[in-house]
């Protein structure tokens, strides 16, 4: 298998080569050359494996320049600091089933692909005899998810700019109690679009990124894309009798599109599903989209602080992927409605409308605060479970589309502890904290303070980072 550019300007490059890029060459985004697909058969076969087992054989088809050997082996290693199942799906009201991608270290979905990430770049280091750099920005659950992914590697450094001052404590504990040596926590004297601006300066000068080894880990990586692929099979495995060809609907709490991309890769690939629901905040440019075919990004002004704040995004980078297949994959398409992004600001594929939902099966819609607070309580009161913001625009948004007759599965995407106060808010709860997790809330911080200085920033990687 080889991946090639939403623009058309890239050779075909095998899986571990594309890993370890950002951007294609030409701007775009690389893609699977042509997209794997499974049979019926194979589909019951996979009911009898575990979840790294299941992972090993979905991205063996997208990885097939690993031997499936050491896959399994990297599979196996990336979801240990889970629970058994890895993946459990539990029955709310409504006829609602919520699929837990929360299990792993950071209470959060980017868990489930930062693991795998984690060894697979390593092992794509290792085969090269090279090292890397890792540069980030974050605002929260990417930054933490990285670095437990990533520390204690021998390769891999990291560096994960926050804006200071401006995370939960929760979040700041989360990264800044890590105390291992190729962490790097940098607090700059700023807001978020200062830290990547920070990033994009030293990233986009070509010899100190060449120099220092530079890369990055965010969401248009096709190691996350993929591994996201492998939990939609699983939810669909679990959630279906043997034998039975049932189609089930997903809703996703969605930002960047990355997760419900993974989603529509799987629907691609064969599996039966029926409807992928993109749940929005009150930033709900995809919402948007999907409703009217016009894509109009926001700025960073007119992005709005909410209580689900990993899906605070008006810019989406990965539905570059989306629009490849929705223009039949002709990057010539692609280029154009970029180039008309640029020029005005937006583009429109209204004469695609019906083709959304009707070939695609997307369909959307928002969630406001008062909706999480509403859904959080009725929730809590008719099922007992307590669900986080995110999941909560998920259910809220599930129950627009729930049909009879076919199962709607509800991504949890975070636990409610990350996020104590809306919690706090609409149930009126005090959340219980493991033994674990006050311990890292209690436990010494190691962060470097830094002024938005793109100079000191540069000093301090060449000073630090793996040559
Ligand atoms: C990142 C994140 C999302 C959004 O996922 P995308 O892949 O960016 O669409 C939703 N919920 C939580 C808790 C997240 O951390």
């Amino acid at each position: 298998m080889q991946y090639i550019s939403t623009r058309g300007g890239m050779q075909p490059l095998p899986y571990c080569e594309t890993l370890l890029e950002g951007l294609a060459p030409d701007g775009g985004l690389a893609v699977p050359e042509v997209m794997p697909t499974v049979d019926g058969e194979t589909l019951e076969r996979w009911r009898a494996l575990t979840y790294p087992q299941l992972a090993a054989e979905v991205l063996g088809l997208f990885a097939t320049d690993i031997p499936r050997a050491d896959l399994a082996r990297m599979t196996a290693a990336a979801y240990t600091d889970f629970p058994e199942e890895v993946v459990p799906l539990r029955e709310i009201d409504g006829g609602i089933t919520l699929v837990g991608l929360s299990e792993g270290p950071t209470l959060a979905f980017k868990d489930m692909a930062m693991q795998f990430l984690g060894q697979v770049v390593e092992y794509a280091l290792e085969r090269k005899g090279s090292t890397l750099n890792i540069l980030g920005a974050t605002s929260g659950d990417t930054g933490s998810a990285a670095e437990h992914a990533l520390r204690g590697k021998e390769r891999i450094s990291v560096f994960m700019l926050s804006p200071q001052g401006r995370m939960s404590a929760f979040q700041r504990a989360q990264m800044f109690s890590l105390d291992d040596e190729n962490i790097h926590n940098i607090a700059v004297d700023g807001v978020f679009d200062d830290c990547q601006n920070l990033v994009k300066e030293l990233a986009g000068d070509l010899d100190f990124k060449r120099t220092q080894h530079l890369g990055a880990v965010n969401s248009i990586n096709l190691a996350r894309i993929t591994a996201q692929v492998v939990y939609y099979f699983w939810a669909w495995l679990r959630a279906t009798d043997a034998g039975g060809w049932t189609e089930l609907s997903f809703t996703v709490p969605s930002g960047n599109f990355g997760n419900i991309l993974s989603g529509f890769y799987a629907k691609e690939m064969g599996l039966p599903i029926r409807r992928l629901v993109l749940a929005a905040n009150e930033n709900n440019v995809l919402d948007e989209f999907f409703r009217t075919g016009v894509y109009r990004p926001r700025s960073a002004e007119q992005t709005l602080a909410t209580s689900s704040p990993s899906m605070d995004i008006s810019k989406a980078s990965n539905l570059e992927r989306f629009i490849f297949e929705l223009v039949d994959r002709d990057p010539a398409r692609v280029t154009a409605a970029w180039r008309e992004l640029d020029e005005q600001g937006f583009f429109d594929f209204t004469a695609d409308l019906a083709r959304f939902e009707d070939e695609f099966g997307i369909v959307s819609g928002t969630s406001t605060h008062a909706d999480r607070l509403e859904t959080i309580r009725a929730v809590h009161e008719a099922s007992g479970e307590i669900i986080d913001p995110h999941t909560a625009d998920g259910v809220k948004v599930a129950r627009e589309y729930v049909e009879s007759g076919v199962p709607m599965l509800v991504l949890e995407t975070a636990k409610p502890q990350k996020f104590a106060e809306t919690i706090r808010e609409a149930i009126d709860v005090e959340l219980e904290y493991s033994a674990e997790l006050r311990a890292m809330l209690d436990a010494p911080q190691h962060v470097t303070e830094m002024a938005d200085d793109a100079a000191a920033l540069r000093a301090f990687i060449e000073t630090h980072a793996l040559h």
